[in-house]
């Protein structure tokens, strides 16, 4: 894995744009969990490489791939497969009562 430490990454506020065409709500600050090693941090601090050919997050704990996401003209293809859960922080609930 200590090849991976030679090529440029950017950290996961380089997805909010791209996260930003499909959310409504922020996702940089929402904390995913990694399937691999357990461990949850906010995707703001995934590893990710990029831009081309798509985006990779990957664990900043145990560097497994994360997220995957790519940007063709006409589709946004998002795998959060390396994520076991991710939570998202929302408003709190005014529609109740
Ligand atoms: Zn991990």
């Amino acid at each position: 894995m200590s090849e991976r430490t030679e090529f440029a990454f950017y950290d996961g506020n380089s997805l909010a744009g791209p996260l930003s065409e499909v959310f409504a709500v922020e996702l940089t600050t929402a904390v995913g969990r990694c399937r691999s090693c357990g461990k949850s941090s906010e995707v703001a601090t995934f590893r990710v490489y990029g831009p081309e050919p798509g985006f990779v997050g990957h664990c900043p704990h145990c560097e497994d791939v994360l997220l995957r996401l790519v940007r063709t003209p006409d589709a946004l293809w998002l795998d959060f497969s390396g994520v076991s859960a991710l939570r998202i922080s929302m408003p709190a609930d005014s529609t109740g009562s």
